[in-house]
């Protein structure tokens, strides 16, 4: 199924509060320290990564023309906002990428190394082995899928939990948790993978006195990952649990092989089910020692955000079952 199938319009509201001049203004004030800037001219177009419904991700080759420069020769994946109906639209959100990723490091983010000028990408690390998604698609292909839960595919929803307790104790909301966000990376330390969050196009951080973020101007959110009370009434609202279950989601995905009932169901249908309790069912995966992880999903489905599992939680539940 096409990107586009995962992204559907919730609300048709025009209004311009966030796109209004003042907004914008304040937005576009933000400097950038000189290390994060890199010149359009000093990067050097590889190859094409992969493709969202937001953007479009290429690898591009470093060589700045001032020697001078820290970065040296390098490597970077550079993603670029292909144009909204409102240009002024895709810039304010690569500001909003920029702001989200530029504070964060961590083993389980992807790394964000910059801006690019004057095309307005933006530069991060290069994972070479890509998506998750596209990867156990792969191994689906060539009939090696995951066997089981044990090992790989434990570890990597723990570490993406681990990733979300940071991000929210920087109050980010993500927002697009899903397998295709998550890039796999060589870990230096085994010679087992890991997994990164990322794709921030969609994140929001919320200040320090508001707890939850009302957003009407998104016109495409991926639905099927989404709680209940981001598309619900008329003014959407996202807290910092609305990610959790979106992570839940992103468990039933990976637990059960990116299974093709997930992309194959219809909005109206699953926007029906979800209203009257209904969850998605238990991977086959789930079976004794990880029946608890079943468990913990229906936890991050509670339809009142307060009620749902926590990313401390989830990764205390990771912690105890060990396996
Ligand atoms: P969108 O906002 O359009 O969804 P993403 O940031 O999710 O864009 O990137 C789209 C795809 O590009 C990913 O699913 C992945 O396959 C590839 N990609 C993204 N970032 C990187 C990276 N840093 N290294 C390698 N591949 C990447
Ligand atoms: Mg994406």
């Amino acid at each position: 199924s096409g990107e586009s199938e995962k992204y559907e319009t919730v609300v048709s509201n025009t209004g311009n509060a966030i796109f209004g001049h003042r907004k914008i203004e304040i937005i576009f004030s933000i400097e950038f320290p000189q290390e994060f800037i890199f010149r359009d001219k000093d990067l050097t177009f590889r190859q094409l990564l992969g493709e969202g419904q937001f953007g479009t991700v290429s690898l591009h080759q470093y060589c700045p023309s001032e020697t001078a420069s820290s970065s040296g020769h390098s490597t970077f994946a550079v993603k670029r906002f292909k144009p909204g109906e409102n240009k002024f639209q895709s810039h304010v959100e690569i500001i909003r990428e920029l702001q989200t990723m530029i504070s964060l490091k961590h083993e389980y983010v992807v790394e964000l190394k910059g801006i690019a000028l004057p095309s307005n990408g933006i530069v991060m690390e290069y994972l070479p082995i890509g998506s998750l998604y596209n990867y156990m698609i792969n191994r689906k292909k060539r009939k090696a899928p995951f066997k089981s839960i044990t090992g790989d595919l434990y570890r990597y929803l723990y570490q993406i939990a681990q990733g979300m307790v940071v991000l929210q104790e920087l109050r980010i909301i993500h927002r697009d948790l899903a397998a295709r966000n998550i890039l796999l990376a060589a870990d230096s330390n085994s010679n087992k993978m890991k997994a990164k969050i990322s794709d921030f196009g969609l994140s929001r951080s919320l200040p320090s006195h508001q707890e939850e973020y009302f957003d009407a101007q998104i016109p495409l959110l991926p639905i099927k990952w989404l709680s209940p009370e981001c598309y619900r009434n008329e003014n959407p609202q996202f807290n910092l649990q609305s990610d959790v279950w979106g992570y839940g989601v992103t468990a039933y995905e990976i637990l059960d092989n990116i299974p093709d009932t997930l992309y194959e169901m219809q909005r109206d249908e699953l926007v029906k089910r979800i209203n009257m309790g209904w969850k998605w069912p238990k991977p086959k995966a789930c079976l004794d020692d990880h029946a608890w992880m079943y468990k913990m999903m229906l936890k991050c489905w509670h339809m009142k955000p307060e009620e749902r599992i926590t990313f401390p939680e989830i990764v205390r539940c990771f912690q105890k079952y060990k396996t």
